[in-house]
């Protein structure tokens, strides 16, 4: 992501970007946003994140959800296996 300069100082020493989820009134407006602030002078402004930039962040959620969902199904696997045979 190119950055350019700050629309207030002209400045192009900005602070790494932050992803940030903003959620609007109902569930379905949700924003991926890249937060960047001017180092120099504090001004910040946002970006929404690009197709391929939320690729990573999706797997990711992915990922998460998979672990959620199996590590209770081992457990109720793995327990009763224990009590059983232990
Ligand atoms: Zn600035």
């Amino acid at each position: 992501m190119s950055m350019g300069k700050c629309s207030k100082c002209g400045s192009s020493d900005w602070k790494e970007p932050r992803h940030v989820r903003a959620r609007g009134i109902t569930a379905t407006t949700v924003a991926e946003l890249n937060i960047i602030t001017c180092k120099k002078c504090g001004f910040t402004e946002f970006y929404e994140l690009t197709e391929k930039e939320l690729e990573p962040i999706k797997k990711n959620e992915n990922k998460i959800w998979i672990f959620v969902m199996v590590i209770p199904i081992l457990i109720g696997i793995a327990v009763p296996a224990w009590l059983v045979f232990g």
